[in-house]
């Protein structure tokens, strides 16, 4: 069965306001096998409501509306679903009593204009909301299924999980999802893409989706099937094959974090990590920290932005920093011994680069970054070049060298 979603309300029309209430309930639809196959965004005109349900009507089989259910003149929910299925408003003398006694219970009286939330589109069930005073409405018409949920957060929450997943377990035909995820370092989303595509593009089932953030892509795949069987085969099918592909630049087919991923090799390994950094100030040493249970690994760090600071706290040259310039492999390399040697940790990471926007020179340009690893006496230094702006830099840099820290254990 597939599914739109309509989040109503003009508010979400504004720079201000996010429809969050699409993300939550795509997240559950999709978990059952629920293809939402899109959603839009209306504001409070009726004659827009009910053309953007007849669009969705047209084309799914399931539409959930959020917002527009409260009791002001702008909450033309129900007025456009009646509207649409050519349906009267009947007035409920039940759910005006709920609302009075949830004002009553706040030793409040119901404002007359709250009858408007008494009103249901003429044969429709109502979804009782004990967080709220709207109720919600699930409609059937011709063959499809409106259903109508309030806009905050909180109480469409409580009743989509209390509520409506009950009811459309009942509905959907029986069959099992089975998924597998991938996560992916070292590597950018269109050259990724151009590697699997090949393998998952001969696939509608599982369904494939690809998440990129800066330097950490996301691979799901999702299958429907009959049985368990059935659904794990095709995982294996589609799965394997991307995973032959990409190889180790997955870091972890659980979820975890790049810098979770780590921590936990390094506690297997029995390993401690030292940082020392220039243009992450500190975003390196807060990601592995960020990690609970960090202090089993994590020795400590050197914030050294300027030269002064890689010559007194890490005790780098001053010639070498003259000669060879703080962004290049020899200060990488020292800084990350340094750091290394000065903790007493078994690793020791370096990042410096040019975060831009400006300071970039022919020899570094702006997105220079590079890394150092040092473990056992010996030094590997990465040299990449980004683009972007700065924060994206900075996490990039972040990313390959927790990366490198990654793939030195792997080898090792
Ligand atoms: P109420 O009785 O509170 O008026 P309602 O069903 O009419 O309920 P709205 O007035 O549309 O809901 O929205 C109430 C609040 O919920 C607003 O603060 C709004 O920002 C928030 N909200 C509405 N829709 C969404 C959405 N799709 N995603 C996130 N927040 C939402």
């Amino acid at each position: 069965m597939d599914a739109a979603i309509l989040a109503i309300g003009s508010e979400m029309l504004t720079p201000q306001r996010v429809d969050t209430n699409s993300l939550y309930m795509t997240d559950h639809l999709n978990a059952r096998g629920v293809e939402v196959l899109f959603k839009m965004v209306v504001g409070d005109q009726r004659d827009h409501l009910v053309q953007a349900m007849q669009y969705a009507l047209d084309r799914v089989d399931l539409l959930f509306v959020s917002g527009g259910l409260g009791p002001t003149e702008d909450d033309l929910t129900r007025d456009a679903v009646a509207l649409l299925c050519q349906r009267p408003l009947v007035f409920s003398n039940e759910i005006c009593g709920w609302i009075e006694e949830r004002f009553a219970r706040m030793k409040r009286t119901m404002a007359e204009v709250n009858k408007r939330q008494a009103y249901v589109v003429e044969g429709a069930q109502v979804l009782p909301n004990d967080r709220g005073t709207a109720p919600g409405q699930w409609v059937e018409h011709e063959g499809r299924h409106i259903v109508l949920l309030p806009g905050p957060p909180h109480e469409l929450k409580a009743m989509f999980e209390g509520q409506i997943l009950p009811k459309l377990d009942g509905l959907l035909p029986k069959q099992v999802i089975r998924t597998r995820f991938y996560r992916v370092a070292g590597m950018g989303e269109s050259d990724l893409d151009q590697l699997i595509a090949p393998v998952y593009n001969k696939y509608t089932n599982p369904a494939t989706t690809i998440l990129a953030a800066a330097g950490d892509i996301q691979i799901h795949l999702r299958a429907r099937c009959k049985t368990e069987a059935e659904a794990e085969a095709l995982l294996v099918e589609v799965g394997d094959p991307i995973a032959d592909l990409l190889g180790d630049r997955i870091y972890s087919r659980n979820g975890d974090s790049l810098e979770a991923t780590v921590g936990a090799m390094l506690r297997e390994r029995g390993m401690t990590i030292a940082v020392a950094e220039s243009c992450t100030g500190g975003m390196l040493g807060q990601k592995i920290t960020s990690v609970a249970g960090s202090s089993d690994y994590f020795a400590g760090g050197y914030l050294t932005y300027t030269y002064a600071a890689k010559e007194a706290l890490l005790g780098i040259d001053g010639e070498l920093l003259r000669t060879e310039k703080a962004v290049s492999e020899p200060v990488a390399k020292a800084m990350a011994e340094a750091a290394r040697r000065l903790a007493g940790a078994s690793i020791g990471v370096s990042v410096t680069g040019v975060a831009g926007p400006g300071q970039g020179d022919e020899t570094a340009p702006v997105g220079t970054i590079y890394v150092g690893v040092a473990v056992d006496g010996e030094c590997k230094v990465r040299h990449v070049q980004f683009a972007g702006d700065r924060h994206r830099i900075r996490t990039l840099a972040c990313q390959i060298a927790m990366d490198a820290v990654r793939r030195v254990m792997l080898k090792g």
